[in-house]
Order: C-alpha cells, then sequence, then structure tokens
C-alpha cells in the first residue's frame, strides 16, 4: 500500500516546516519533516554524527541513511498510533530532496499534490533562516556562506524534483505575503484534493 501524500517544497526558508505543522494538526493529516527527524537523533550517535558534518557544510545526508531513518520514524509513528495510514494523508516536508530519493520512494508514496513554496525574493529566504538560527538555535542557518551553500544545493539538487513529479501535480503558491494568507491559499487546494 502506498501512502496518500502531500508533498510540501521548496527552499530552505520558503516556509515548509510553518505551513506542514499547520496541516499536520488538523485531523486526517499526519506531518513528517525529515530535518526535524535529523535533529532528533543525539550528536554522539553514528547519524547524529553524520547529520551534524553534512548540514554544518550546507549538504544534504547521503541517501541511503536518509531514506531507512524516514522509514524507521514512520514506522514507530505508525506503531505508536500517530499516523493512520489507511485514513490520514501524509505530509512531507524535506524528503525527497533530490530525484534520486524520488525514485527510491517511488513505491512507498502516492504523491497527490505538491505545494512549490516560492518567492520573488531570495533575499526574504535568507532574512528568514538568519532569524530562525536565533530562535531555534540551528547551526545551519548561523553563518551566510552555510545558508547560500544550502540554496545553491536547493537549486541545484532539490529542484529537479518537481519535473520529476510534472506540472499535473505542482501548486505554485507564492510566499512573500503573510502566513496566514499563504496557509489560506494552500488550504484552498488541499479541499480539492
Ligand atoms: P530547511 O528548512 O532548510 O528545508 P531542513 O530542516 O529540512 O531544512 O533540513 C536541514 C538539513 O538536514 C539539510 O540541510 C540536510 O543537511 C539535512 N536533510 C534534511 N532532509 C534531508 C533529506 N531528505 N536528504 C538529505 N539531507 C536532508
Amino acid at each position: 500500500m502506498k501512502y496518500r501524500t502531500i508533498l510540501m517544497f521548496g527552499a530552505p526558508g520558503s516556509g515548509k516546516g510553518t505551513h506542514g505543522r499547520a496541516l499536520g494538526v488538523i485531523p486526517g493529516f499526519f506531518h513528517c519533516a525529515c530535518g526535524d527527524v535529523f535533529r532528533s537523533l543525539r550528536p554522539e550517535m553514528p547519524l547524529g554524527k553524520v547529520f551534524l558534518e553534512y548540514s554544518s557544510r550546507g549538504q544534504l545526508v547521503p541517501d541511503e541513511s536518509t531514506i531507512e531513518l524516514w522509514r524507521q520514524c514512520l514506522e514507530n509513528s505508525m506503531q505508536a498510533g500517530r499516523f493512520h495510514p489507511d485514513t490520514d494523508t501524509l505530509v512531507l516536508d524535506g524528503i525527497p530532496r533530490n530525484v534520486a530519493q524520488a525514485e527510491m520512494l517511488s513505491n512507498t508514496l502516492n504523491i497527490i499534490a505538491v505545494f512549490n513554496l516560492t518567492s520573488s525574493n531570495p533575499e526574504n529566504l535568507v532574512q528568514r533562516m538568519q532569524r530562525r538560527a536565533l530562535k531555534e538555535n540551528r547551526l545551519d542557518d548561523a553563518k551566510l556562506d552555510v545558508i547560500r551553500h544550502r540554496l545553491k544545493t536547493y537549486e541545484q539538487e532539490t529542484k529537479p524534483v518537481l519535473n520529476f513529479y510534472g506540472k499535473k501535480l505542482v501548486r505554485n503558491i507564492n510566499t512573500d505575503g503573510p502566513p496566514v494568507k499563504i496557509f489560506s491559499e494552500i488550504l484552498k487546494h488541499v479541499v480539492k484534493l
């Protein structure tokens, strides 16, 4: 059985987490953010170390470890009764993050929509990340050169995932306005799914 899935997609700082979390509190939706799963690892664990090594350089964690960790996390959520795949829609954020991961997950996910969060001004993204660095104690958001590298990684490795899923599934959402307006735009699409 494939999981019915909505993908929150966009550059770092575009608001995938904010809107994904908001959707996830509505009954019938389950939010899962790959970055949160990585941050929940203790730094002394082997994969925790690998995560810190890659994320502090603005790079993606290798695919095999990422997919395995993600599968484990989802399995745990099902066993704990938080995620009910037969009735819930999975709201994924931060995975798949390149075409190889999308291919690895093609037998697991039934993607019904991709919300592509865009911004006409990349400086907005940089500012959001810098604010988040202080608020959420995120090492990968603290340095400007790491932020720039993450935006480059997004352009080169992550953006091609949009073509992988194709135009029919993609809903473009401009994120330059207030969060509540952006979320209402997303909801307008979600009720039609
Ligand atoms: P953002 O808010 O920038 O989208 P995330 O919290 O989703 O950040 O991810 C933080 C870091 O965790 C990424 O820069 C990357 O190093 C690692 N990471 C998260 N998801 C993945 C993934 N699917 N594949 C590889 N690395 C990932």
